[in-house]
């Protein structure tokens, strides 16, 4: 098997929230901007076990460009123990909290991608006012409750350069399909007219900033 399509089949095995149709075209698209753009610099908000981390990662390497995967780790307001997203074998037995991290680390190694996969591990608001670096892609999916994925939005959408993508994750137009933050958040940003679609698959919106 090549390289892209080991890493595509482990990603699809790796604990998340992603379908593998998503997954793949998260790969594709991350894999034209980084042909188009390599040596840049990517970010995710959201890296949970490591599951988009490793579809992004496998594009990241085609491009020598760098994903920072971002997350503090201990799980969003869903995955807490009584939420319905809870798995129970996250937990750190010393602390009782949820820790993703060692799942990470340990998916990303298999995956042999520490080279073009570097873990951010803390707070998104925190680390967005101090991280200078232009973003060539961006990938929201942290937090999905409303001030905390707004937040994610106004602190990092801003640090995109013209010509990088931004990217969000579980946009349902139908309330019925899920929760509304991320849909508002991506509507917010084609209307202002920085932003243009460019692809949707399932609740998947890549878009490019134009200005
Ligand atoms: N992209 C992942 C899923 C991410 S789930 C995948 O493909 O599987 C959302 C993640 O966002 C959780 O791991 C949670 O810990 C993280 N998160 C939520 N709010 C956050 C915040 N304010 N700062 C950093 N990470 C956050
Ligand atoms: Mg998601």
């Amino acid at each position: 098997m090549n390289r892209v399509a080991e890493l595509l089949a482990l990603a699809d095995q790796v604990t998340g929230f992603m379908p593998s149709d998503e997954g793949r075209a998260l790969f594709d698209n991350a894999l034209l901007h980084g042909a188009r753009k390599p040596n840049g610099t990517w970010l995710e908000i959201g890296a949970y076990c490591g599951k988009s981390s490793i579809y992004l990662g496998a594009a990241a390497e085609q491009g020598s460009c760098l994903l920072y995967s971002l997350d503090h780790h201990h799980g969003s307001e869903e995955n807490q123990a009584g939420w319905p997203y809870h798995d129970p074998t996250l937990v750190d037995l010393e602390d009782g909290r949820l820790n993703t991290l060692p799942h990470w680390q340990r998916n990303i190694a298999k995956a042999r991608l520490e080279d073009s996969v570097v873990a951010l591990v803390g707070e998104s608001s925190i680390i967005a006012k101090h991280f200078a670096q232009p973003l060539d892609l961006l990938f929201i999916d942290g937090g999905h409750g409303h001030d905390v994925a707004w937040r994610d939005f106004q602190l990092w959408a801003r640090k995109i350069t013209v010509g990088g993508f931004l990217i969000i994750h579980d946009v349902f137009a139908n309330p019925a399909d899920g929760g509304q933050v991320p849909y508002e958040i991506y509507r917010t940003a084609v209307q202002s007219g920085v932003f243009v679609d460019v692809a949707e698959v399932g609740s998947l919106r890549v878009t490019v900033r134009i200005r």
